[in-house]
């Protein structure tokens, strides 16, 4: 098993995780829907992108309908 050869101290240690603290994210609003959604992502509560809908939202379908078949 490898052994760390030497001890790492509270303050080398504490240096090191000074990094690994979690930065929000960076959201931004949809041009659409006006919810905040990730930047260079497909808005999730509208399905909008570049100011046009690239994804149809389920919601807006009846799926009990029985046409379909
Ligand atoms: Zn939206």
């Amino acid at each position: 098993m490898a052994v760390p050869q030497n001890k790492v101290t509270r303050s080398r240690r504490n240096m090191r995780r000074s990094h690994d603290a979690l930065v929000p994210g960076n959201p931004a609003e949809c041009s659409n829907c006006g919810e905040l959604k990730r930047p260079h992502h497909v808005c999730a509560a509208c399905g909008h992108y570049d100011e046009r809908e690239v994804v149809a939202r389920t919601d807006e379908f009846d799926l009990d309908e029985e046409d379909a078949a």
